[in-house]
């Protein structure tokens, strides 16, 4: 296809973090393209807003200030509105109480989450076998680290990143690259102790004064000459002599050379029925866990990011976020927000009761943990919450699409927005060349 037969070099289907990032690094590489989002506001899964006077977020809770975000904050000089998680001790409900995680070496010899007998467990991982892909993520940690460590610890941090169940999750789609670590360093506890050695130092947790949302809103701010919002996709084809016609639901057609698609897999699924059955096949197979929200007002001083709950514990909290300790999120009287995340893959069906069902079990479960009286602000049904990296992810194991049709967002890499920032710009990289 000729320069003069498109509309644009690449066309990108998705205004979230990954197709603004795309667009912001495409921009930057001198490559014409064109985004495509069909709701009419940037950002996608992150979603900020106020109720009632107070900052609520609907996707992520805080950020890594990783390099690739870093970059961004700069390009976009955003650095002033950039505020710091300040106290990041994380907690695990187990056996009716909080316990502290332990991310540091004095952290590990006083946590009351795990008994001594499992501490020594614990440290002997580096004389266990090697973490394998066909393994669960439970039996992993189970293995190499002992069950008490993984019921009170390992279990709930992780899979509570994704309201999983990590005895559904095998390795292969769930701790891949934990195994690069395991095979460079010969243990997995080495590379932890190193960080905790150094101060349990991480990328800083972020957010922005106005926050999550502030990011892809002023990536969209920057670029909105080339994202046309309200304009949903309704399929991708072939087009006679090469490059790809994206069909919007207008009834334009936008002729391309290569296109990225970043929507959720069950609407990839159907974009791409028609040009890759296969794919699309596979793609439609992926499951998400459904996650309700509920964000709270209480008036507490607990210090940290916040709690997750071990799987057997009875109760439908998943974890709460502390906003209020976090970045001092709170509602006009003072009284901080904290955020209460039900269902995932121990309950969906909690989906089904209704909103003030769900705001009842979030206060009255929070009460019962924090021994502080909460109201309800907002609650939230996300039938698509977290990629659940389960089995289903096998379907994707030998996805091709055809030349010039590119998938990027958390079914391709992992779903932290970090990720989604660095798989956006080594993708635009690889179409600048
Ligand atoms: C509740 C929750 C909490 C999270 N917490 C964190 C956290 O604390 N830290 C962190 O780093 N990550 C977190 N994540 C993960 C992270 O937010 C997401 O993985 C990431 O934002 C996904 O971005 P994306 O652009 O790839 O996809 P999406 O945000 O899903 O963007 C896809 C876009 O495509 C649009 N679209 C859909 N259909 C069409 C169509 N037909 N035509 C055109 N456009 C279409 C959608 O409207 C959307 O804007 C969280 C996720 C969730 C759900």
């Amino acid at each position: 296809m000729t320069d003069d037969d498109r509309d644009a070099a690449v066309g990108v289907v998705g205004a979230g973090i990954t197709g603004l990032s795309l667009a912001h690094h495409l921009d930057r590489a001198g490559v014409d393209h064109v985004v495509f989002e069909a709701t009419d506001e940037p950002g996608g899964v992150v979603r900020s807003g106020r109720v009632d006077g107070a900052l609520l977020e609907w996707g992520p809770q805080r950020l890594r200030r990783t390099d690739p975000i870093d970059e961004l904050i700069d390009d976009l000089d955003l650095g002033d509105e950039v505020i710091e998680a300040g106290d990041t001790e994380m907690f695990v409900y187990a056996e009716g109480s909080l316990g502290r995680a332990p991310f540091s070496l004095e952290a590990f010899a006083e946590t009351d989450l795990l008994s001594e007998e499992s501490k020594l467990r614990v440290v002997n991982e580096p004389s266990t076998d090697p973490g394998r892909p066909d393994e669960t993520a439970a039996e992993l940690f189970t293995r190499k680290f002992g069950e008490e460590a993984y019921r009170n610890l390992l279990g709930p941090l992780f899979g509570g990143i994704y309201g999983s169940d990590p005895e559904e999750m095998p390795v292969r789609h769930a701790l891949s690259g934990l195994l690069g670590v395991e095979e460079k360093y010969g243990s997995l506890l080495a590379p932890a102790v190193k960080r905790a050695m150094q101060g349990g130092a991480s990328a800083p947790a972020i957010s922005f004064r106005d926050g999550a949302q502030r990011l892809p809103a002023a990536l969209y701010d920057a670029h909105s000459e080339r994202v046309h919002l309200e304009t949903p996709v309704e399929a991708i084809r072939a087009r006679e002599g090469g490059g790809y016609a994206v069909e919007r639901a207008d009834g334009e057609t936008v002729a391309v050379d290569d296109v990225v698609v970043t929507t959720p897999a069950d609407v990839t699924a159907d974009l791409l029925a028609g040009l890759a059955p296969d794919a699309a096949d596979a793609l439609a197979e992926l499951r998400y866990n459904p996650l309700a929200m509920v964000h709270l007002l209480a008036d507490c001083d607990r210090e940290g990011f916040g709690y997750q709950v071990r799987h057997d514990e009875d109760l439908d909290t998943l974890g709460v976020s502390w906003n209020a300790s976090m970045f001092d999120r709170r509602g006009p009287d003072d009284r901080g927000v904290y955020t209460v995340f039900l269902g995932g893959m121990k309950k969906p069906e909690l989906l089904e009761e209704d909103e003030s069902t769900l705001g009842a079990i979030a206060a009255e479960e929070f009460e019962q943990v924090i021994d502080a009286a909460a109201e309800v602000l907002s609650v939230e049904k996300l039938d698509r919450g977290f990629p659940a990296y389960d089995g289903s992810w096998d379907a994707i194991e030998d996805l091709s699409t055809p030349d010039g049709v590119h998938l990027a967002t958390n079914y391709t890499a992992r779903m932290g927005v970090p990720s989604r920032v660095r798989e956006a710009k080594r993708l635009a990289e690889t179409l600048s060349n």
